[in-house]
């Protein structure tokens, strides 16, 4: 999802989790198709590689 920024030519994305945008490399990052903040792409890569027990954690520390 591409969204323009209206203050410079700079074309930002948006998180497909938490929907926070922000310019790709600085703020955001591509995985499989899909545009994440890197503190989003961490926890989903945490939550990939974890087992389904530590998943409350993970929400827990995101809020
Ligand atoms: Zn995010």
């Amino acid at each position: 999802m591409l969204k323009l920024d209206p203050y410079s030519e700079s074309i930002l994305f948006q998180c497909g989790r938490c929907r926070r945008v922000g310019e790709l490399f600085t703020e955001m990052i591509e995985d499989e198709g899909s545009f994440y903040c890197w503190n989003c792409l961490g926890e989903i890569r945490q939550a990939g590689r974890r087992a389904r027990k530590d998943q409350e954690g993970l929400e827990y520390a995101a809020h």
